[in-house]
């Protein structure tokens, strides 16, 4: 049931969010736990402005870089990822077609898993091409369920995205030896600051920048100069300025 929402509240659009969310939940395809990560991501995003910051920009130009030059490029996508921005993940996708989408959860259920990719296809993913109903790989060193994942996805992946990620499974695909770029609006949690490239900015935002990156960025573009443990410090600290203190 959605709420009626006037269209001159001042937060209008935040406001359908949750109301989304809440739906998504009832519909059984975001954990009821997932409303707190996303209040804990609303949170963090009050003290951006709600404006993608220039750090986010070049942690983007920085993802784009080394998925063009991954072998086998992969999109990781929960419950929350997928009740906010499917339509966005998929035009990621498209605007990059080797990337690969695979749906990989904390709390696991067959079904959950079937729905989700149900609606990342209903958003124009090719059909059969989402992964993650038939695990055939485990994650070392994590006991969860989002150990479980495919050979052909985040398995054998070199380079993943990994938004709104948990920190024990952002360190453990670290560990691999994989290349993690995430998607975490909180400059403080263990995934932004295990990750090799953080970009802070909220998932609707963020996609579709990686999107516009993926298309015009080069295979062979010139890293190196890229430091996450800086971009994080110049993001807490307009944070901090945000608040005024
Ligand atoms: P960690 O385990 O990495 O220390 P955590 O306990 O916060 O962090 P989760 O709750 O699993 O981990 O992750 C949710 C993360 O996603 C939070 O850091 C939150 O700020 C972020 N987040 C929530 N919603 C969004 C969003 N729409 N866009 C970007 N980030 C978001």
């Amino acid at each position: 049931m959605t709420t009626n929402i006037p269209d001159d509240h001042p937060r209008a659009a935040s406001l359908r969010t949750r109301e989304a969310m809440k739906d998504a939940v009832a519909a059984g395809l975001v954990h009821p736990t997932g409303l707190i990560a996303h209040g804990r991501g609303e949170a963090f995003d009050y003290l951006l402005g709600e404006r993608t910051p220039p750090e986010a920009r070049e942690a983007v130009a920085e993802a784009a870089r080394l998925l063009r030059a991954a072998k086998q490029p992969v999109l990781s996508l929960n419950g929350n990822v997928v009740a906010l921005a499917a339509r966005q993940a998929v035009a990621v996708q498209k605007a990059f077609p080797r990337l690969v989408l695979e749906v990989n959860l904390f709390h696991r259920t067959p079904e959950r898993v079937e729905a989700l990719v149900a609606v990342v296809e209903a958003a124009g993913a090719t059909k059969g091409s989402v992964l993650g109903r038939a695990p055939d790989f485990r994650i070392p060193n994590l006991s969860s369920d989002r150990a479980l994942c495919s050979k052909a996805g985040l398995g054998g992946s070199d380079v993943v995205v990994v938004p709104l990620e948990d920190g024990d499974r952002c360190q453990a695909l670290v560990a691999m030896g994989k290349t993690v770029i995430a998607i975490d609006l909180n400059p403080l949690s263990r995934t932004a600051v295990a990750a090799h490239v953080t970009i802070v900015d909220e998932l609707t935002r963020a996609l579709p920048a990686l999107a516009a990156a993926l298309k015009t960025s080069s295979p062979g573009a010139v890293g190196g100069t890229y430091d996450n443990a800086d971009v994080l410090r110049r993001v807490k600290a307009r944070m901090a300025a945000g608040l005024g203190a």
